[in-house]
């Protein structure tokens, strides 16, 4: 049982006079096996959201806190907040020239484990996991990142996530650059992650649309910085009707 706690954080970005303020006192609370969705309008700062949680150092805390069991993760370095059991996808580099997938993986199993995975099973379980995702098996072999489609970036992300078996995962914009049949698939492997074991999934969207696939135990409106409303899985068809008009309007005012 794991517990990522966020307390009224505050999170600027740039320096000195160009500094702004994006995160404006963000409460979110997320427990192994709930899944909890948060969408939001762009630009109201959900990015900023998963950045600060992964450590991204252009992203300055400014107030509030970030623990997970109790631990300090706002102390931890980005490699321990992932032994520590938080999966943050873009922790990773854009581009890791040289190194291929099958190497990438282990290496990070191996970081989170403390020790390197047998190599014979790991191997079956890549492949199992690749499978599932619907992967070609060369893909293994490609450097990380290199020339990746969106959807490939996606599936990636999401083949981590399913061998590095993480306490905590937060997906951002998963569903963006995705056809019907790769939306699916990823949904699948999401899915399939929360039945086995007991992650918490903090799920980062624009759209509505993976949530029909995924369904959230709870969703949460973000605006202009913080969460503007919170509710259960209803909130989203509300938000797929009526969309983010209301609640822009209410946080310019209060602004
Ligand atoms: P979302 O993910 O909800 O679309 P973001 O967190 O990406 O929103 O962005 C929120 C706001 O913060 C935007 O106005 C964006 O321009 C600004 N912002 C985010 N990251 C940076 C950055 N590294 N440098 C400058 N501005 C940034
Ligand atoms: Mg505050
Ligand atoms: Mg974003």
């Amino acid at each position: 049982m794991s517990v990522l706690e966020i307390r009224d954080l505050h999170v600027t970005v740039g320096e000195g006079d160009d500094a702004k303020e994006i995160l404006r006192g963000v409460d979110l609370t997320v427990r192994s096996g709930e899944t909890h969705a948060i969408m939001g309008p762009n630009g109201s700062g959900k990015s900023t959201l998963a950045y600060s949680i992964a450590g991204h150092p252009k992203y300055t805390i400014t107030g509030g806190t970030v623990t997970l069991d109790g631990e300090d993760v706002l102390a931890m370095t980005v490699d321990e907040r992932a032994r520590a059991g938080l999966f943050l996808a873009m922790q990773y580099p854009v581009e890791v020239p040289g190194v291929s997938v099958s190497n990438f993986l282990r290496t990070a199993a191996t970081a989170i484990k403390g020790e390197a995975p047998k190599l014979r099973t790991w191997v079956k379980d890549v492949k199992t996991e690749m499978a599932g995702l619907e992967m070609d098996p060369a893909f293994a072999e490609r450097n990380v990142n290199e020339g990746f489609s969106g959807g490939e970036k996606k599936r990636h992300e999401i083949l981590q996530m399913r061998l590095l078996k993480p306490r905590i995962a937060i997906l951002d914009e998963t569903d963006s650059g995705l056809d019907v049949d790769a939306l699916r698939i990823v949904s699948e492997g999401v899915n399939k992650t929360r039945e086995e074991g007991d992650v918490g999934v903090l799920l980062i969207t624009h759209y509505t649309r993976i949530l029909r696939y995924i369904q959230p135990d709870f969703v949460h409106v973000f605006v202009n910085g913080r969460i503007a409303e919170e509710g259960g899985a209803e909130l989203a068809e509300k938000l797929e009707n009526d969309g983010y008009a209301a609640y822009v309007k209410g946080s310019t005012e209060v602004a």
